[in-house]
């Protein structure tokens, strides 16, 4: 690894992407180079069973641009790219797919607008070639709803693939929490942000790793970490619910009293008994969705371990997380200031 700070750090989670490693890396190289940047290229290999690492070793052999970070299992796409942050040193860090969905060609734009003076750059897919137009529709709705309940907006169409400023990037290392949405962590975290449009291409190779229970659990993993608007609406219903049954009871009494009408009451008895069970399980998993978050914070696990012979275990100080592969790995990040 050289010791200059490059202009550009390039992260890329993989993830069994061993096809499309080599292609990857050449398009970067023809871009970069003919627009005369420097950059590190660190991919982070999520724990793949096929020969990703193998491929990303030896290119790292053979070009000291690249560096490989090996995660110990699949830790998933938002710590390989919370390694990836941690581990650049570039005065600029680009995100995107390993899978050249995310064109190469669309990086010296991005650096355009960085050089204007623009923190966070998005790269906004105007068409998504090969994906079904459910996936489509599925994103739309997911991108509107975030935005309504969580205070910070997402641009519509934003995937992963965008660029950030090093200030910007020394923040976003620096927030503790465990789980990690992390595009919504940097909607969050303000700056001046912009986007640039681009054409999404297909896959070059390979699966999508996201079916669509995958990404409707992301989907509300993301909203509760970053809104409690479910649980309002949880607090809603219930209220609702409680002043419909307080109603129909004084209306039974008052029938019973003054009229002497019998009623019987077994089936709107045995019908509201389950649709109260029912409400009162789905707002238990609700309430508890967000336990389950308090209680991984408070373990204070780190979010990914690496499979590196140099790595000690990462800090657990789960207040004051300064990148765990930064405090992990001896002086490499230290020396080149
Ligand atoms: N990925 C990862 N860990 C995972 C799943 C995916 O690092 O557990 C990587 C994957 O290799 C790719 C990126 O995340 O570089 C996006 O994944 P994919 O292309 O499957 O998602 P899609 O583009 O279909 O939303
Ligand atoms: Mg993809």
């Amino acid at each position: 690894m050289t010791t200059a700070i490059p202009e550009l750090s390039i992260i890329v989670p993989a993830y069994n992407e061993s096809e499309n490693i080599a292609p990857l890396y050449a398009r970067l190289v023809t871009v970069l180079e003919q627009e005369n940047l420097t950059f590190e290229l660190i991919i982070v290999d999520d724990g793949s069973d096929d020969d990703t690492a193998k491929q990303v070793a030896d290119l790292e052999a053979r070009d000291q641009r690249v560096r490989l970070a090996r995660f110990s299992r699949n830790f998933g796409h938002e710590a390989a790219s919370t390694c990836g942050f941690d581990l650049a040193r570039g005065q600029a860090v680009v995100l995107m797919d390993a899978d050249l969905q995310d064109p190469p060609e669309v990086i010296p734009q991005l650096v355009a607008r960085w050089r204007e003076g623009f923190e966070v750059v998005y790269a906004r897919r105007t068409a998504r070639d090969g994906e079904p137009v459910l996936k489509k529709l599925t994103s739309y709705l997911f991108y509107r709803y975030f935005n309504r309940f969580s205070g910070s907006a997402i641009p519509a169409d934003v995937g992963d693939f965008r660029l950030v400023d090093r200030r910007v990037v020394e923040h976003f290392i620096q927030l503790p929490e465990r789980n990690r949405f992390v595009r919504g962590m940097f909607s969050w975290l303000g700056f001046r942000q912009t986007v640039v449009d681009f054409h999404r291409a297909p896959r070059h190779a390979g699966q999508t790793k996201y079916n669509y229970l995958k990404l409707f659990w992301l989907s509300f993993e993301a909203i509760s970490s970053f809104s409690i608007a479910p649980l309002r609406l949880c607090m809603g219903i219930g209220a609702i619910v409680t002043v419909f049954a307080f109603v129909m009871a004084v209306i039974i009494i008052l029938q019973r009293l003054l009229y002497s009408i019998e009623i019987p009451g077994y089936a709107l008895g045995t019908a509201s008994m389950f649709l109260l069970g029912g409400v009162q399980l789905i707002f238990l998993g609700v309430i508890g969705e967000y336990i389950g978050k308090i209680y991984t914070q408070v373990q204070g696990r780190p979010i990914y371990i690496l499979n590196d012979p140099h790595a000690q275990t990462p800090s657990n100080d789960n207040l004051t997380r300064k990148g765990d592969a930064r405090s992990s790995l001896p002086d490499e990040n230290n020396s080149s200031t």
